[in-house]
């Protein structure tokens, strides 16, 4: 039977199959697992604005999946597609994810009915904050219980929105920037924060490639350098992923997709400069750092040894499953593999990397910058100095005790305290590794028995294992 015969389930759906599938290698009884798959709460809200001489609906939402840990955490997405079903799978996946990286928060995800393109950044301003004091007046919005940050169609700018409309409703809150993070620098916002999710991709790739028995299972050899990537969905994730792969890897990123075209070069697209010109041009089309070809379905089943998924659920799916030629799928997008696709991948013997791991870097950084917010102080203010003091005294002690002196550059980059950035990164690197070798574990021990047996429902168990602890332990 042909795989597209089978129909595809919802994203939520697709979301629980997956969650099931885990579920039955668990020893966890039936009511507890009900308990943890379901979402709590959805809270949808119409609200109007007046624009352009008339007043305008908008639909948003607010799901709060688990409540196990407060606060709880995840995106505000801005689309047209945003509906029910789709929030409550996303907040779903923060559950699941905050739990893979041990981020101390619950489950949440938040979206708004608009196509962003349509407005102007005035009237943005107006929608973001409207739908904010919606929030905000039911504590779907705040630093204790509900923490937003970007998604897909939000960044910076949104989020400096919403934590100025919660300071002005809460005027004496000491802690009021902690209602959201992802915010620009200057309104309380981390360094490190707007790459965080790319960062993560390149650190996930960088932990997979460290194990050389999950590299041969991928059928894959050796490192990250020369592989040949294709990146669907050029936005925030899939530009910084692919950036640093090529700069930092030597990956070669073979192809670009973007909704209005791809971009192709066997020999490697340079990505800044593509970058560049996508921002400039809005398209692909006449760039000469490859060939433009406008339908992009074909370069999506194009032979590849990495592709990476970076734009929206289901783009893999019953249809076009077994045509995906990728050694490694890594899943920088929340959901872009169905669960029907899911299990076409794993009978050809693809090796997936999962969202909940995968993109998780961007919730992690947001745990740093609530963390930085509430404690009213960059992280290194205090030590970076007399650390640097202490490295100068020892080097200088060396040179004295040898007689020699060290050369000029090791001493420079010895010496250098950490900085808030390196701080960052350093977590960063930290959580991906240490949830990586979780993951791997449960992977390769449960895989001698199953040879089925595949990251996803790694990643699953220990998640689901992680919040029933926590619900036991909460005497629910
Ligand atoms: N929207 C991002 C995600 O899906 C970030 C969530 C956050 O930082 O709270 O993981």
């Amino acid at each position: 039977m042909s795989s597209n015969n089978r129909k595809e389930p919802s994203f939520r759906q697709s979301v629980d199959a997956l969650y099931n599938r885990a579920i039955r290698h668990m020893n966890i009884s039936e009511g507890l697992a009900e308990k943890i798959r379901v979402c709590n709460s959805t809270y949808t809200v119409r609200f109007g604005v007046k624009l352009r001489g008339d007043f305008h609906t908008f639909t948003g939402y607010r799901s709060v999946h688990s409540e196990h840990a407060e606060p709880v955490k995840g995106g505000i997405r801005y689309a047209m597609s945003v509906n029910q079903d789709e929030v409550e799978a996303l907040a779903a996946l923060m559950t699941y994810k905050c739990a893979v990286v041990e981020v101390p928060f619950g489950g949440s995800k938040g979206g708004l009915r608009i196509n962003p393109r349509d407005w102007s950044e005035d009237e943005l301003e107006r929608i973001t904050r409207r739908f904010a004091f919606e929030l905000i007046k039911r504590d779907l919005i705040n630093p204790s219980q509900n923490v937003p940050a970007p998604d897909m169609g939000t960044g910076e700018k949104e989020m400096a929105w919403i934590a100025d409309q919660y300071k002005r409703m809460n005027t004496t809150d000491i802690d009021a920037r902690a209602c959201v993070t992802g915010k620009p620098l200057n309104a309380g916002g981390i360094r490190g924060r707007t790459e965080a999710t790319g960062r993560g991709i390149q650190y996930a790739l960088r932990d997979f490639f460290r194990y050389p028995e999950d590299v041969k299972a991928s059928g894959l050899k050796g490192d990250l350098k020369g592989k040949r990537i294709i990146v669907q969905g050029f936005g925030n994730v899939g530009y910084h992923a692919a950036k640093f792969l090529q700069e930092e890897d030597d990956a070669k990123i073979t192809h670009i997709l973007e909704y209005n075209g791809g971009l192709v070069n066997p020999k490697g697209i340079k990505v800044q400069e593509a970058k560049d010109w996508f921002t400039h041009h809005g398209s692909f089309k006449d760039c000469e750092l490859g060939e433009f070809v406008e339908e992009t379905k074909p370069l999506f089943e194009a032979e590849c040894d990495i592709l990476i998924p970076a734009a929206m659920e289901g783009v893999i799916n019953l249809e076009n499953a077994d045509r995906i030629d990728a050694n490694l799928i890594i899943e920088a997008a929340n959901g872009p593999v169905t669960a029907g696709a899911d299990e076409v991948l794993r009978k050809k013997g693809t090796v997936i990397i999962p969202d909940m791991y995968a993109n998780a870097g961007g919730v992690t950084v947001s745990y740093f910058e609530w963390v930085k917010n509430l404690s009213h102080i960059r992280f290194g203010r205090m030590q970076r100095r007399e650390e640097e003091a202490r490295h100068r005294m020892l080097i200088e002690e060396i040179e004295r005790a040898t007689s020699n002196k060290l050369s000029k550059a090791f001493k420079e980059r010895y010496i250098k305290g950490a900085d808030e950035l390196t701080l960052v990164r350093s977590g960063l690197d930290d959580t991906m590794r240490g949830s990586y070798a979780t993951m791997r574990e449960t992977w390769h021990d449960k895989r001698s028995d199953d040879p089925d047996f595949d990251l996803r429902t790694a990643a699953y168990i220990i998640a689901i294992q992680r919040v029933a602890d926590s619900y036991k332990a909460l005497g629910l």
